[in-house]
């Protein structure tokens, strides 16, 4: 048997598989999808099975066996293992990082290599005491552990590998292993225990505590819970297994994030009419068994989710899977909540602030199928379920789907073509659809199609949906109020401390930290190797690049004039804290942004002390505007609408939309009314003006009108493609060449035409120009954007003309393709 294998190496010459013999005692087990070690150029690496076969084009002489099988179970799926396939090919990535991104990380193994004695008469010069020490240890020692006993012997342990008297074998280690837990028992004769435990004398009494509870309550139990449960240490529950009165092992134990939590167990609601309608368009489309999209717009509050939850225990029904995908699942507690109080043990959360050893155990629950939902953000698409029903991606206009490093897949794409494979349902739901799926969605459907478009235009109860004010800030600053809070803002802020009601402010900005800049001479500090402005850490004082990571100490003066008027800005989110506490003596500010978020689980704990109103005022950045349900929450305030606004993006003004209708949907969910109230300096843009009127259709007619102008999608499709080098002459060369190798082979295609020539297919090349980030990481940065519209692989395209560039060795330019960038930097 040849299993034919995808190795981890990162390079364009091995992105290829190669052949490997089968040992005979492995065919039982080897599998597509199985994780393998094989030797690959004198080591052994991690590999993937993607095929298995009867012969090789090789001469067996030249095949080399599998090493090891590293999994009893393969990780990965047939239908994941084509899924790769179509991975790399769409998004320009190599076979191995389309693989990689479908396992959790504590599965990349690394090698680990062992040395043991070999042959006695070889020559070596190793002193006695480590041949000796070497006898001693059974079996292989990990070649860390030997260096690092004999030091001094590093030159000749070499010598003695080469001459063959010691001997080295290699093997692929998982980043992580099983959680071990002490765990005691008794022992096999109660009786003795018993007496045991008479026996022991009065000063003992810690350990009479824990012998006579385990004695009552019988075990095994963690020696962590037998101290929690008779209030003995973990030094005296020691000292019983010491006399042999327990007997303690080491047990495999799976880590269970939510251990620590209960969930409320929760029934189905009795739907609303209109969400009766998508429901049952939902459960034809499972009953009918074939893969289907819809798009679900729903505006916030509309009962979307409980349609999800209900539609989900209908797949699972029909013993199907569902895979339920959320923007960034550390923001939304509330979601997990409610699906874990609807479905229970059946969820698996892969939630981003999972140690590597958690994500991998919610992942095994997965794989065994002993969890049937998983809810998490764009990974859990990879969930290796076996047969998915149903797909539902939450808020599915978010730009987190968007994976910004290789492979730089959309979740949304994936889900797609997932659903393809399994013959599954995927829903997209939002109340602010991105115009590419409103595009796809809106379009009217082929005779005999059931619509892809649903709509829950309104709030469950028929609860108003909250009124918007525009405040114009010029005004403000005219009638001389040079505050960052208008009087609106202020006069609200204020009657809700007065009755007791809470508020959100969103500061509505993408960086968190702010630059440094002397306000004498307007100096401001930049990184040294990229051409961006440095961010200022207040913690350590430290200005930061965020793109190098480069950091130096924030100087007292000003490095250009050497004035004292320099300024360091402490997050946005600090200043308007600072003010609020000016402004209102006592008020209660839960500040909630990068800095007060770093710690595992502190977004769960901020949002708590607000759902318990130990706060008047919950204050953040976009992380604040998210899918939180607070009942007393009446009083929505962006401080300021434009920032988002002036971003040099074309869905600057799509985004913004987006963020003021999210975080107008906070405001008055429940029996009180809400208002929002939003600040700007450009109140007339459209953006701002149809988000007041909760009118996405009216939003989406102006924004497609922009788009068909600038040839923007959902009118075109774009691929981006980014070059660096250390110089810039050669740079320059290289992506003119570049640029020439794909207009020619566009030409030759027949599809090179500019986008305004109205044919149905035609494909542009804009630049190559100068990034908007110029410089990073001392390389200069140059761009192709593509623009392309109708049925062409503009992938494939891509990646024929990037051949000659990256084929040879001493090519230097690195070259990094993005397929629908979401943004262009
Ligand atoms: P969305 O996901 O669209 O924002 P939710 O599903 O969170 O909306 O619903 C908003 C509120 O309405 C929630 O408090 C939810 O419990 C409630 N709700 C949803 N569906 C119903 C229903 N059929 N009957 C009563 N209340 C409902
Ligand atoms: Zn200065
Ligand atoms: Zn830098």
């Amino acid at each position: 048997m040849i299993a034919k294998v995808i190795v981890d190496v990162p390079s364009r010459q091995t992105d290829r598989p190669f052949d490997y013999e089968v040992p005979g005692a492995m065919e039982e087990w080897i599998a597509i999808g199985s994780r393998v070690g094989v030797p690959f150029g004198g080591r052994t690496l991690q590999g993937f099975v993607i095929g298995l076969a009867e012969q090789s084009s090789l001469p067996s002489s030249r095949l080399k066996p599998v090493a090891e099988l590293l999994d009893g179970v393969p990780p990965l799926l047939p239908d994941m293992i084509e899924l790769s396939e179509w991975l790399s090919a769409k998004y320009c990535c190599s076979r191995i990082q389309a693989l990689q991104a479908m396992i959790p990380a504590a599965l990349k193994g690394k090698e680990e290599r062992r040395i043991g004695l070999g042959d006695e008469d070889a020559p070596h010069g190793l002193s006695k005491e480590l041949m000796e020490w070497l006898g001693e240890q059974a079996g292989l020692v990990k070649l860390d552990a030997l260096l690092e006993r004999f030091p001094d012997q590093a030159r000749m342990m070499k010598g003695a590998l080469q001459s063959g008297a010691l001997l080295q074998q290699a093997a692929i280690k998982d980043r992580l292993a099983a959680r071990k837990v002490q765990t005691v028992f008794l022992p096999e004769s109660r009786e003795e225990a018993e007496r045991a435990l008479e026996a022991l004398g009065a000063k003992a009494a810690k350990q009479r505590a824990a012998l006579s509870y385990l004695l009552e309550h019988g075990g095994p139990m963690s020696i962590q819970a037998l101290a929690a449960a008779s209030g003995a240490s973990p030094a005296s529950i020691r000292s019983l297994v010491d006399k042999g009165l327990l007997i303690m092992r080491e047990v495999v134990s799976e880590r269970d994030p939510f251990a620590h939590r209960e969930f409320e167990r929760t029934e189905p609601l009795p739907l609303t009419a209109t969400q009766q309608a998508v429901f049952r368009r939902i459960a034809n489309a499972l009953d009918a068994g074939q893969a289907d999209v819809m798009l679900l717009h729903g505006v916030t509050g509309s009962g979307k989710t409980e349609v999800y939850l209900q539609s989900i225990a209908n797949c699972l029904k029909q013993e199907r899977q569902a895979i339920v995908l959320v923007p960034e699942i550390a923001l939304t507690p509330q979601m997990v909540e409610r699906f874990k109080g609807r479905f229970g043990e059946a969820v698996a959360v892969l939630h981003s602030r999972l140690s590597n050893g958690e994500k991998l155990d919610e992942w095994r629950k997965i794989r065994s199928g002993r969890a049937r939902v998983a809810i998490g953000a764009r990974s859990a698409i990879f969930a290796p379920f076996e047969r998915i029903g149903l797909v539902i991606i939450d808020e599915e206009h978010e730009s987190s789907y968007k994976q910004e490093e290789s492979p730089k897949y959309h979740a949304r794409e994936v889900a797609v073509r997932r659903a393809k494979q399994h013959g599954a349902v995927v829903v997209l739901g939002s109340a602010t659809p991105s115009l590419e799926s409103f595009a796809a969605a809106n379009r009217s459907p082929a005779p005999g199609q059931e619509p892809m478009l649903l709509s829950m235009a309104e709030r469950v109860g028929g609860r108003p949906l909250p009124s918007v004010d525009i405040v114009d800030m010029r005004e403000e600053l005219r009638d001389g109020n040079r505050s960052m809070f208008s009087r609106r803002l202020h006069e609200a802020l204020l009657a809700r401390l007065e009755r007791g009601e809470q508020s959100v402010l969103l500061l509505n900005r993408r960086g968190y930290s702010t630059f440094v800049m002397c306000r004498s001479c307007g100096y401001t500090a930049t990184c040294p190797h990229c051409d961006i402005s440095l961010t200022f850490h207040q913690k350590a004082r430290q200005m930061r690049c965020h793109y190098c990571g480069h950091a130096e100490q924030a100087p007292a003066t000003c490095p250009s004039c050497e004035s004292e008027h320099i300024r360091y800005f402490g997050t946005g989110t600090q200043k308007v804290e600072e003010e609020l506490a000016r402004l209102f003596p006592g008020i209660r500010v839960i500040r909630m942004d990068v800095d007060t978020t770093s710690e595992k689980h502190a977004h769960e704990k901020l949002l708590k002390t607000f759902g318990d109103r130990k706060g008047d005022v919950l204050l953040g950045t976009q992380m604040v505007a998210k899918g939180l349900d607070f009942p007393f929450v009446t009083l929505v305030g962006v401080i300021a609408a434009d920032t988002s606004l002036n971003l040099p993006d074309f869905r600057a003004a799509e985004r913004t939309f987006q963020l003021l209708t999210q975080v107008a949907g906070r405001a008055g969910r429940h029996h009180l009314q809400g208002e929002v109230i939003v600040q700007s300096y450009s109140p007339e843009h459209y953006a701002i003006t149809t988000a007041r009127e909760h009118d996405y259709e009216a939003f989406v007619r102006e924004e497609l009108r922009h788009r068909s102008q600038m040839g923007y999608p959902p009118y075109c499709r774009l691929v981006l493609v980014t070059m660096s080098h250390e110089q810039l002459a050669l740079l320059a060369e290289v992506g003119q060449s570049f640029a020439a190798e794909l207009r020619a082979l566009a030409e030759h295609e027949g599809v090179l035409a500019p986008l305004h020539s109205g044919l149905p297919r035609a494909l542009e090349i804009l630049g190559p120009v100068a990034s908007p980030i110029a410089r990073m990481k001392d390389r200069y940065r140059f761009q192709c954007v593509i623009k392309y519209r109708g049925s062409i692989d503009a992938s494939a395209l891509v990646r024929r003309a990037l051949q000659p560039f990256t084929e040879g060795t001493q090519q230097s330019v690195l070259f990094s393709v993005d397929v629908d960038p979401q943004v262009i930097l």
